[in-house]
This record gives structure tokens, sequence and C-alpha cells, in this order.
């Protein structure tokens, strides 16, 4: 039995009582599906390559420069022990281990010694900033304080000593960022600087909390290290790191409330507890992770608490965890999903809101939160091996991921709202960075996600135009994908198995938008649906019977180098309506083709586009939008509105007006009572 496979047994009787009933089920060991390895996926042209070099050359840059104005000073001042220097918000030391994650995965695929020795340097650095006995936290070790109203010295938001504000302290938040950091880095460079400083910091956190009596019984307040504690274990086969993962996860709602005395004051963004939900909701800590079943709270901090929980139970095999978040799942897709994939509606808290209260101007989605919403998703798919999952990937994707960074790669959105009366503008950096960094680590990753693969299976989950070689039972396979996806629906993917008469399965996603089902539930229907038809699929020319299985065409057979499949799918204009309960788009539809969400905006609109109506029965005429370079579909419609793809709004004319959903003259709305 490999590392791996060990199956865990924690100590701490409160876990106990969950893993005595859980442990074993059928996910014991790792997901049962597997994302393509980075290194094996090369996007080689089409829609994503320009955001891929765009994001390699630019952001991973931008965002570089901006951590040394104070974010990496921090590290080398901390280095140098020079107290009571430490410069800007506890939780900044995170932004610089993102970048770095963001950079592991550009030198993964682009190798750059040039970008490889800044950031070993960088590294070197955080090493060096380390407290000897593995302590990481560059604005206690600094001495950061902050004078009070009676001029005393205040700890704000970091608290007197170490974890004694774990609610808002985000110091294992702040190392969760690191682990990822790190085993990105180990992965990509095989250099062992970063990965060594996780490894003590995680031995340090592993030795101070955990069920002993002498340990500490609590948790942070902002989850990410636990799913980081989950990539640390798979990258070192240490187990100790995966137990302490599922002992943070077990730590919540237990009596502490992670809400009370909230002091976010620092955040670049309100992020206030909403004091209508329950004590402890804004942290997801007002019941044990196993027993929740509505996604509320912070949507970051609820996102990331819902992979690492998908992680334990994917590697120890936790089926309450799994109960868990496929219940918070059906919340979320039923009732809290906004149009653009995104999540966490309110402003206050930057939270998830009431079920269906799903606001289009004032709407938060934090574009930290699609992406959370996004690696959620991802995760749901690896353990179920659904299609479902993917489309809601997608369209945070296409929508509302894309929108928080600039075409030119340096300006970013932190809320993702869905309408604007005008004068909300991207940034080229907030006081509270987590957004552009968040972004930097992100979009590499979707390479991995357009594959993944089970025993002889292969998945296409999302077409974009790339060469990758799948790690099947039977040996590699090459993919090659050739498509003008989003705009148009054809996909030719040619495949070459590992020998000539190789037998195995190739599932290709049939996208719920094609065949009438733009999500998972009845929350966004299409007025006209599309059908089954709408989908199809040749090998070398002969067409296949599409009976899709949890949304693939799974097509098995005897392979032979230079088979090539066509998948054609049907990309109308289709309008959009919401779960009547959804209050802000009542007497409105919203405009979608394929796997994009357009609005309007005012730049092509005369100035105005808020209160643009759509009449139900508009038809479109297809165009095209040049912004710098790469080209758009836009839609020309036959009431005179020109509507963009939504992910690139505010790229002409920062500030002005922008519609999502539009008002129609459909009877509930036009016929009104004679006076
Ligand atoms: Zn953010």
């Amino acid at each position: 039995m490999s590392e791996k496979t060990v199956r865990i047994s924690v100590a701490c009787a409160a876990v106990v009582a969950v893993s005595a009933t859980t442990l074993g089920t059928a996910f014991a060991g790792d997901y049962p599906h597997a994302p393509a390895a980075l290194t094996n996926v090369t996007v080689t042209g089409g829609f994503w390559l320009p955001r891929f070099e765009t994001n390699r050359l630019v952001t991973l840059r931008t965002d570089f420069e901006k951590c040394e104005l104070a974010r990496i000073p921090n590290f080398r001042r901390a280095a140098a022990r020079e107290w009571e220097t430490f410069k800007g918000i506890p939780f900044d030391d995170s932004d610089v281990y993102k970048v770095i994650e963001g950079a592991a995965y550009t030198l993964a695929t682009h190798p750059d010694a040039e970008l490889e020795k800044y950031v070993d340097g960088v590294n070197a650095a955080i090493a060096s900033a380390q407290e000897p006995d593995g302590y990481l936290y560059t604005a206690r070790t600094l001495g950061f304080t902050k004078k009070g109203k009676d001029g005393k010295k205040e700890f704000g938001s970091m608290g007197p000593t170490r974890w004694s504000n774990l609610a808002f302290s985000h110091e294992l938040y702040n190392v969760g960022h690191l682990y990822e950091a790190a085993c990105a880095y180990f992965e990509a460079t095989g250099k062992r600087t970063l990965l060594d400083a996780a490894i003590k910091s995680a031995d340090l956190i592993d030795r101070t909390f955990g069920p002993d009596p002498s340990q500490l019984k609590d948790t942070s307040g902002h989850e990410e290290i636990e799913l980081a504690l989950c990539k640390l274990y798979r990258t070192t086969g240490e187990t100790r790191y995966l137990k302490l993962a599922q002992f943070l996860l077990e730590m919540r709602g237990r009596g502490k409330d992670n809400s009370a005395g909230a002091s976010p004051a620092q955040a670049g963004e309100p992020a206030m507890p909403n004091e209508l939900e329950a004590p402890g909701s804004y942290a997801q800590n007002h019941l044990p992770v196993a027993r929740q079943r509505e996604a509320v709270g912070h949507a970051v901090r609820a996102t990331y608490l819902y992979c690492g929980m998908a992680d334990v139970a994917a590697l120890v095999g936790h089926a309450e965890y799994v109960k868990a978040i496929d219940a918070i799942w059906e919340n979320v897709i039923q009732k809290k999903l906004a149009l653009n994939g995104s999540v966490g509606a309110r402003r206050r808290g930057e939270a998830f809101g009431a079920n269906y209260e799903l606001p289009n101007e004032t709407a938060y989605l934090e574009t930290c939160a699609g992406i959370g919403n996004a690696l959620w998703n991802e995760r749901m798919f690896l353990m179920h091996g659904e299609a479902k999952y993917i489309d809601v990937m997608e369209r945070a994707l296409y929508n509302g991921i894309l929108s928080g960074v600039s075409l030119d790669g340096n300006e970013f959105f932190y809320p993702n709202p869905l309408a604007s009366k005008g004068g909300y503008k991207r940034s080229k950096w907030f006081g509270c960075s987590c957004c552009p960094v968040n972004v930097v680590r992100f979009i590499p990753q979707i390479a991995q996600f357009a594959y993944a693969t089970r025993g002889n299976a292969a998945y296409i989950n999302l077409f974009i135009e790339s060469d990758a070689t799948l790690r099947l039972a039977c040996g590699d396979v090459k993919i090659s994908q050739k498509t003008a996806y989003p705009w148009r629906g054809a996909v030719r993917i040619s495949v070459a198995p590992p020998r000539n008469g190789q037998k195995f399965a190739l599932n290709v996603r049939v996208p719920g938008w094609c065949v009438g089902r733009p999500v998972p539930s009845d929350l966004y229907t299409q007025t006209v649906p599309g059908t089954p038809d709408d989908f199809s699929v040749r090998v070398n020319g002969e067409a296949v019977k599409v009976e899709p299985v949890k949304g693939y065409c799974a097509i098995v057979r005897e392979w032979t180098s230079g088979d090539v499949v066509e998948v054609a799918m049907n990309m109308p204009v289709r309008r959009i309506k919401a779960h009547d309960k959804v209050v802000e788009d009542r007497g409105r539809l919203a405009v979608e083709r394929g796997p994009i969400v357009f609005c309007a905006e005012g730049v092509d609109n005369g100035g105005k586009a808020f209160d643009v109506g759509l009449p139900a029965d508009a038809t479109f005429a297809e165009e095209t939008v040049e912004i710098g370079g790469p080209s758009f579909l836009s839609l020309k419609s036959s009431n005179g509105v020109t509507l963009v793809p939504y992910c690139i709004w505010g790229n002409r004319e920062p500030g002005n007006e922008m519609q999502t959903w539009f008002k129609t003259e459909s009877p509930a709305v036009a016929v009104r009572a004679p006076h």
C-alpha cells in the first residue's frame, strides 16, 4: 500500500465520532478522476492563447512589480529583523505566494531563466523571513502595531500574540497559499527552498494544533490551509498534513464564533459579517462542516472550505463531507449562482445572500469568489465525474472570472456586477489585492481543467485549442483540439492512441447550454431551449449516436492514429429567463450565445445601456468588435442595441453604463391595468 492510500485515523474525540462511520468509502485514495498534468497540455491558439500570453507576459510582471512596492520588501525586512518596518495588511504575504504560484505554472510550460532567477530570490527572502521554529507571518515578525486612540499600541486583526486572533489574523490562510506556491514551484523547477519553508511551517502548525490536550483547538477564520495541506500531502506523502487538514475542518462550528467582534477595517473592501445571519456563518463557523447544507457567509472563504472538504473527502473517504458539499452545491446552483457563474451576491460581508437574492447592479461577485467557485466545481467533477460541474465552471471561466482582468492584463475588477449606471472601472491594484494575484495563478490552470482521465477513459471537458497528452491505464493518448470556440460550435479533435487498435473511451462533454440546460437547475432557463439534436458527433466522418451519460458522449472504440472526432454544437443566440423568485430579473431576459453572456455597453449605444430594453422576440445579427488585436463576436439586435461579451466590458470606455438583464416588452411587463 502506498503512502497515499494509507487511511488515516485521527485521535481527536471530535473527529473520531465522524470518522468511525465515514472512513473507507469509495473515494479513499484520491479523486477517481485526475486532471491532465499541467505540463502535458499546450494551448495552441484560439480564444485562450492571447489570454494565457497576456497573463504570462503582462499580469505576472505587473503583479510582481506591485508586490515589490511593499509586500516582497516585508519579507526582506523580516529576514533582516528590521523591527517595526512592516507595511500593509497582515494578509499581504499571501499575495506574494499567489504570484509565485502563478509564476510556477508559467515556468512549468514556458521555461524562462530570468524569471526563475528572480523568483528564486523572492523564495530565498521568504525562507529567510521564517522564524527558526517555522513561524512565517511577516507582520508579527516585524512587530507590526498601530496606535490606538489613547496612543497605546494596538495589534489590530493579527492579535497580540501568535494564533490569538485566528478569526481575522489570516496566519493560517497566508501559509496555505505558501503551501500551494511551494508545491507548484517544486513541481515546476524541482527546487526545494520554498517547499522546505512550507514543510517547516506545516510542521509547526501540526505541533501547535491538534487533538492532544496541550495543543490548540482552533482553526482559521479564512479557509485555504485545508486544501493547501492536501496539496502538501500529495507532494510530500506526509500523512500528518492530511490529518491536520481534517482536524482544522473539524474545528469549525464547535463553539468558537469567528464573526464576533469582526474588525476587517484594514481590508480594501468592506468585509463586515452580516448580523442577520447565524453567529459564525460569516466564516462558515456556525455548524460543524459535515452538517452544513447551505452556502453562507463570505463567499471566498466558503468556496475554499468546500474545496478543502472535497479534497479531504477524496483522500480519506469521508462520505459525510461529500453529503454536505453535495447539498451545498445544490443550494448554490438552484438559488445562489449569478448569471456570470460567480457567487457571493452581497457586498456586505462579501457574502452569499439569501436564497434567490441575486441583484445585478449591486452584485458583489468578487473575482476571487468566481475563481473559488470554479476550483470547487473542478473538484466536484473529479469526485463525481459529471459534466454539470464543468458547465458551472465554464460559465464562471468565460464570464465572471475573465471579466475580472482587463484585456491588456494589468487592470482588475474586484466585484463583478451584472449592471452599472456608470462610474465603475477596473483598477491597477487594491489595498487588499487578492483578486489580481488570484487571476495570475488561476488562468494557467485552465489548460489542466480542459482534460481529465479515469482508468481507460479520457475526458474532454473544455473546448480549448490545444495539444494534450493524457495518461490512461493503457498508455499515453495524444489529443489535439482545433476550434474557434466559444464563437463557433465546431471542434475537431485528433486522437493518437498509444498503439493502433487500442480500445479506450473518449468522453466528450455535452455542454448544458447546448442541449437546453444552461445551468444544472431551474435558476436560469432558455426561452427557446436547446435540444439533444443541437449536439452531434462524427468519428472519421461517420455520425455517432449521442446518448449522454453523466453529461458525456462516450466514444468507445479501437482507435487508430489519425482518427478524427468532429463535434458540432449549434450555437444560436438564446434568451435566458431567471427563476420567478429572483426579484431583480422579473420582466427581464438576458442574452447568451454558447457559454458567453452578452451585455450592452454605453460605448456602443449612445452612452446609454443601463435602461436599455430588448423585446423578447428581438432577433440578432452577428458582428465583430476588435479591441487591441483580438476580435470578439458582437450582436446587433433588431431594435438597434449592440451587445458584446460581458467578459470584455469596460475595456474600451472604462466606467460606461452596462446591462445584462434587459427589460422586455413581454405581456407581464407591458400589460398594465387601465386608469
Ligand atoms: Zn479577491
